[in-house]
């Protein structure tokens, strides 16, 4: 597949012809069911979009059922900016109803496959643009990531996937899970694929606002990967990691040191409280942001005798199993009566997290992490809600944060299943993370 550097290049001939080959080869690769739905607009390079942004007049489900039939009246802010720079919306990709999970098991249009090994999930919930990118069945992709949906899935599924600093990328248009945690990034072949679709997308948008108004310099034009960095290491944060995470991990520092980087260890709070904090905070925002589907604005409505019906049959019959979970683990954190016991302790624990970022980064200038405890499970084994919500240890911090991390492959386990580790840098130091990426790429070739 050719890289989205080389797809700049093209003329509009060449476009054309290998949008249609392009169109073949998805074809082709059905089975993995990594699209949803095969939408287009526009003619210019084509890039797959998560069915959770908005794109002016396609079919956009969030991978739910409650969204069938919803056709998107305007474009997201980062779709009109794609536009502007001559790539075009091209297909929706799978992924978690709603963006909630780790597998792209729960998309009501089915489960995506990995390219690498069918019988093995592509993570989630970006799953549909990971696979993908990975199976050779688009050239870069667009997801969100509020707890690890981009890294994740790229780890699992061997490509390179950056979650950008919270405010930095407008959310306008972004179906909210978590309104603050959410970030929508790129999925693509190559670190400066990365960069470069990264920095089409980011910058100050007035109709988001969170999103950050400062200067913004473009990354991709200013890549120096042979900075020598501080880079902090987590030794006491790979217990939980299987044996093919550790040996990927020990080897990747031999490489960074090998290249010159100063090697510092450093410690983060436990990871335990990172999943209480993140899944109390990311229900609780959930459970608001869901409110809004209620079979009357958008979508399937299930007609009851009254309103209330209504609305209790249109969500019963439109949302999935987890999805509901996760309405009512927000709604119980949100109540009067334990509102100050769960939600707002979450929020002190946040403080926390961030802070103890804040002092590795006083002496650092990226961290080294795993991405997840495992390479991709086989499908079906993180059926249990709580294994799953386990499995995101090592990136639900980041979101909790605001920091921005790219994950990237850097090995294989003894069965063939891609690794990946993540960089993470401070808030709004892309430069940094895509430098460091860069090297690691260079240096592991
Ligand atoms: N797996 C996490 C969750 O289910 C993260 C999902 C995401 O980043 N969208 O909430």
């Amino acid at each position: 597949m050719i890289t989205l550097k080389e797809a700049l290049t093209l003329s509009s001939a060449e476009i054309k012809a290998f949008r249609e080959e392009l169109k073949s080869k998805i074809e082709e690769k059905k089975e993995l069911n990594a699209y949803i739905g095969m939408e287009e607009s526009g003619e210019g390079i084509p890039v797959l979009i998560k069915d959770n942004i908005q794109v002016k007049d396609w079919s956009v489900t969030g991978g739910s059922k409650i969204l069938q039939g919803y056709i998107s009246p305007y474009d997201a802010s980062v779709i009109t900016n794609l536009k502007a720079k001559g790539l075009s919306p091209f297909g929706r990709a799978n992924m978690d109803e709603f963006a909630m999970g780790s597998t792209t098991e729960s998309s009501y249009y089915g489960k995506t496959l990995n390219p690498v090994n069918t019988d093995c999930v592509p993570g989630g919930s970006s799953g549909g643009s990971a696979a993908a990118v990975a199976g050779g069945i688009a050239i870069a992709a667009l997801g969100s990531d509020t707890g690890g949906s981009i890294r994740q899935p790229a780890a699992f599924c061997g490509i390179v996937g950056m979650k950008p600093t919270y405010g930095r990328v407008s959310r306008y248009g972004l179906g909210a899970y978590a309104s603050s945690l959410d970030q929508i990034g790129p999925l693509t072949q190559n670190v400066e694929d990365a960069a470069i679709l990264y920095d089409m997308i980011s910058g100050y948008d007035p109709k988001d606002s969170t999103s950050v108004d400062m200067d913004y310099t473009p990354v991709s034009e200013n890549l120096k990967p042979e900075r020598k960095l501080r880079i902090a290491v987590l030794p006491h944060f790979l217990n939980d990691a299987s044996e093919a995470i550790q040996k990927a991990y020990t080897s990747t520092i031999e490489t960074l040191k090998a290249q010159g980087h100063e090697i510092v260890e450093a410690k983060l709070l436990d990871a335990k409280y990172d999943i209480s904090a993140y899944y109390v905070t990311a229900t609780a925002e959930a459970s608001t942001n869901l409110a809004r589907y209620d079979g009357i604005r958008y979508g399937t409505r299930e007609q009851g005798d009254n309103l209330k019906e209504t609305f209790i049959k249109s969500r019963s019959v439109g949302f999935g199993e987890e999805v509901k979970r996760r309405i009512l683990l927000g709604n119980f954190v949100l109540s009067s009566g334990y509102y100050d016991a769960y939600y707002v302790k979450a929020q002190k624990v946040r403080r926390l997290i961030k802070q103890n970022f804040e002092k590795v980064f006083e002496s650092a200038d990226l961290i080294l992490s795993p991405v997840a405890p495992n390479t991709a499970p086989k499908i079906g084994e993180l059926e249990n809600p709580m294994t799953m919500y386990l499995s995101d240890m090592y990136t639900i911090s980041i979101n909790l944060a605001g920091l921005p991390a790219l994950s990237l492959p850097v090995g294989k386990s003894d069965d063939g299943m891609p690794v990946g580790l993540q960089l993470i840098a401070p808030a709004f130091d892309e430069q940094t993370l895509f430098d460091g990426a860069l090297g690691l790429e260079n240096a592991l070739k």
